[in-house]
């Protein structure tokens, strides 16, 4: 019988050797250890040996049981630790390669100019009012001295909503608004999108307004100029030399167009300028004493300036762009350049 249990344990060792599988492990317990095990039914038979050998068999029985259990615990945990290696090997996060890159978002130009531009006016103590894109007749036109069938409305194509209502053509209408709600002083900046049927390399049927209007005791030209000139002077430089020239328009009176000496070619003449050597920059004024009767101000007592420029041509001027229509097609490859 001893014979026998020392050849169990052989055979039992040799079959660990070769499993390698948790089923095949599995199988081997119950092989040798389940309740119709191998050995189990050696153990049974303990009771018929002679008694003096009992105390031994038993002893080698318990240990040839130990030693099996044993090696198929460790078996099992061998495939168990490699198991958790191979999750480790396949969850590994390599922190040597290169991140994806964030591509961050910046203003656009235009944005960027118009929070320039509202910049340098807030220095002077202007701030910024706004108004509604979709405009009455009397706001955008009558307010500001131009009746229906004045030949002026011919000088701005219009969308017109309905017979009454336009899309604004100038953000001047915000001027009125602002007026009919505030005594002077006044010093406002009034920034945003106007609307014109018109469309090619420096017009689109969408674009941005700035329009300025300062109104207090004694206001003059003087003061119509200093402000300008600095304005001028802080987007393109101190050595510009503006021109202001007489010129007409219906809510200011006199009026003059700003022109600077041509920053693409110095003044020499080239095709931006139209060989002039100077650029047209905003068009300016003295409040027409008409519009200051529409909101119910003294002519008499107040006087003001107001000017209005165009956001993109600025913008075109400041950066080189020959083609107004560039700022709207949403090319990020243009607009990251700024
Ligand atoms: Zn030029």
């Amino acid at each position: 019988m001893i014979r026998q249990l020392e050849e169990l344990a052989r055979r039992a060792d040799a079959e660990l050797q070769e499993a390698h599988a948790e089923e095949a492990l599995n199988e081997l317990r119950t092989k040798y250890l389940g309740r119709k095990g191998l050995l189990t039914q050696m153990l049974r038979q303990l009771g018929s040996a002679p008694p003096a050998e009992r105390p031994r068999l038993g002893k080698l029985s318990n240990e040839i049981k130990d030693k099996i259990a044993g090696a198929l615990d460790a078996a099992l945990k061998r495939i168990e630790d490699s198991r958790g290696d191979e999750l480790l090997r396949q969850e590994a996060v390599d922190v040597t390669l290169p991140g994806r890159a964030v591509r961050i978002g910046q203003r656009h130009p235009v944005t960027q100019v118009m929070e320039e531009i509202c910049g340098i006016f807030s220095r002077l103590g202007f701030t910024v009012e706004e108004g509604p894109e979709i405009e009455t007749d009397y706001y955008n036109f009558e307010a500001l001295n131009i009746p229906k069938d004045h030949p002026a409305r011919d000088m701005q194509d219009t969308f017109y909503v309905s017979d009454n209502i336009v899309l604004r053509t100038h953000t001047s209408p915000v001027q009125i608004r602002t007026m009919e709600k505030m005594r002077p002083p006044v010093r406002i900046l009034s920034p945003g999108k106007v609307y014109r049927p018109d469309s090619d390399v420096s017009h689109t049927p969408m674009f941005h307004q700035i329009e300025g209007l300062l109104v207090d005791r004694g206001i003059t030209f003087g003061d119509l100029k200093g402000v300008l000139t600095f304005f001028l002077q802080e987007v393109f430089g101190a050595d510009i030399l503006p021109r202001f020239r007489p010129s007409f328009f219906p809510f200011t009176e006199p009026s003059a167009e700003v022109d600077i000496r041509c920053v693409m070619c110095g003044g020499e003449g080239c095709r931006v300028c139209g060989q002039s050597g100077w650029l047209e920059i905003l068009g300016s004024g003295m409040v027409d004493p008409a519009v200051f009767a529409n909101v119910g101000y003294d002519p008499e007592e107040y006087s003001g300036f107001a000017f209005g420029l165009g956001v993109e041509r600025i913008a075109m001027l400041k950066y080189g762009i020959s083609d107004i229509r560039l700022f709207f097609e949403n090319d990020a490859r243009f607009l990251e350049q700024f």
